[in-house]
């Protein structure tokens, strides 16, 4: 292991710890990511003794070069250093009561301390100190969990998640970012253990679902989720999806599935968290827009548009961010079906115009949604939307060269209409602009100044001559 210390830090612990006649070890996810090769910046480092009197005497011997922070209240200490963060703590032992995930903590061992720890890959330590550096300390078996790719608990896991249920939403996490199993066991109990997850805040949650969102194929994450029976308390709506349904011979496909098989597709293309959000919730209004129609079979007309109302509730509810990410998802998932229309029909430009005026800058974000939902079974289908899709990008190349409609702002201003018809600010000043605006994404007038000042001559005067008769 001693190769996997040559950072000089090590070397500075294990002095300050010898000096101090402190037992010293490097523990959890970094020594995990040695044996993934997954480089880590974060070292977390338990002391038996008080970790705040060694980070101060490796603070000491780092001397300016670093900079010490001392949490108080929770008896631990920072140090950074470089690119470096070290998180020094005294070895504890925990006790837990069963309405809150704040354990009693007492000092304790070594072993006390990876008792604690969450799974057998997160419980390996390595000795820091000289008579032992780099003897790795393995109780439970995390090096072969590892080899296997496993998750697994390292004490009975009904009490593991029993005692903090965060654990659950984290054993699905490492699931889904290290591709591994979890163990039969440890899976039973969170099946068993799902309704504890009530203790836990939002905020943790959420965090917990924005790493599998961000894993390379979040749906492993998901699979387990719903498989658990997690997924009923942490994302009811998500849940709504699953299931075909079918009525006089008629089916519809399993849109959960479908769903995860988008969010799984867009991953491959995108790092965009909020991208794959929009991916994730592209389908969330169809529950509530189902029906059957004899002639029609299964509808889920306005999905899209209920989807991006439903949207607001959601954030609020599962305390993900309300501001213009949000708004950003709300927009994708209420146009995402408006390239896939336009493909099948013979692309217009004032079609491929208007799209390019409602999506303004996200228009290839949404491209990306659009090609990631065509999930079909039967290729040939699969390869006429593609090809259309082409079309549509040329189209959307060659208008957007042409007319610059994306960041469309109108070429005559209401104050201009105003002036020129000596109207005062009413209705009617906006239901010219919007002709105006209507006129240049249908393609009767160029997006021009002058074009669009002659058309306002020439439609507005019977328009105010109506709305006057009107009122
Ligand atoms: P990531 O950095 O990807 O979130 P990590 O496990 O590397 O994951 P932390 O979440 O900072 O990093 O946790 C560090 C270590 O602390 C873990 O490896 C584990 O040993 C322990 N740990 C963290 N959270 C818990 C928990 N809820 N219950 C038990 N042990 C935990």
């Amino acid at each position: 292991m001693k190769e996997h210390l040559q950072h000089k830090i090590f070397q500075i612990i294990s002095d300050a710890a010898d000096e101090m006649e402190r037992e010293c070890y490097v523990i959890g996810g970094f020594v995990r990511d040695i044996f993934l090769k997954r480089e880590s910046k974060d070292i977390d480092v338990v002391v038996v003794g008080s970790g705040i009197e060694l980070a101060a005497r490796v603070a000491e011997k780092l001397g300016q070069k670093s900079k010490l922070t001392i949490f108080k209240n929770f008896g631990t200490a920072q140090i950074k250093h470089k690119d470096l963060e070290v998180e020094f703590v005294g070895a504890r032992k925990e006790s837990y009561q069963r309405d809150s995930r704040n354990p009693i903590v007492e000092n304790g061992t070594l072993e006390d301390d990876q008792n604690r720890r969450d799974f057998t890959i997160n419980a390996l330590a390595i000795c820091l100190n000289k008579s032992r550096f780099g003897e790795l300390v393995d109780p439970f078996g995390g090096l072969v969990d590892l080899q296997n790719f496993v998750i697994r608990t390292p004490l009975n896991p009904d009490v593991t998640f029993s005692d903090d249920p965060l654990r659950m939403m984290r054993g699905i996490r490492f699931s889904a970012q290290l591709g591994f199993f979890l163990e039969t066991n440890t899976f039973d109990a969170i099946a068993r253990n799902k309704e504890r997850i009530s203790i836990i805040s939002k905020e943790r949650i959420a965090d917990e679902l924005n790493k599998i969102m961000l894993s390379r194929k979040p749906s492993v994450g998901f699979v387990l989720l719903e498989k658990t029976g997690l997924l009923e308390h942490v994302f009811p709506e998500l849940l709504a999806l699953k299931g075909a349904e079918t009525k006089d011979g008629v089916g519809h496909k399993d849109n959960f599935y479908h769903t995860l098989a988008v969010l799984d597709g867009i991953c491959t293309t995108t790092d965009n968290l909020w991208l794959r959000w929009a991916a994730l919730l592209h389908d969330i209004g169809k529950p509530r827009t189902k029906r059957f129609d004899q002639r029609l079979g299964w509808t889920f007309h306005n999905h899209n548009f209920v989807g991006e109302k439903m949207i607001p509730e959601i954030f609020k509810k599962m305390k993900l961010p309300t501001n213009e990410k949000m708004k950003y998802v709300q927009k994708m998932v209420t146009l995402h079906m408006r390239p896939i229309v336009l493909s099948e029909d013979e692309v217009t430009d004032s079609a491929v115009r208007r799209l390019l005026f409602d999506a303004g800058d996200d228009i290839e974000d949404l491209m990306t949604l659009c090609e990631a939902d065509i999930t079909s079974k039967n290729q040939e289908k699969v390869k006429r939307y593609k090809s259309n899709f082409q079309l549509v990008r040329r189209k959307l190349k060659e208008i957007e060269a042409k007319d610059r409609v994306r960041n469309f702002q109108p070429p005559v201003s209401g104050l201009e209409i105003m002036e020129t018809f000596n109207l005062p600010a009413c209705a009617i000043v906006g239901d010219i602009k919007m002709r105006i605006k209507d006129a240049i994404l249908d393609g009767e007038i160029p997006n021009e100044y002058e074009a669009a000042k002659n058309f306002m001559l020439k439609v507005a005067p019977d328009m105010i001559a109506d709305f006057q008769k009107a009122h």
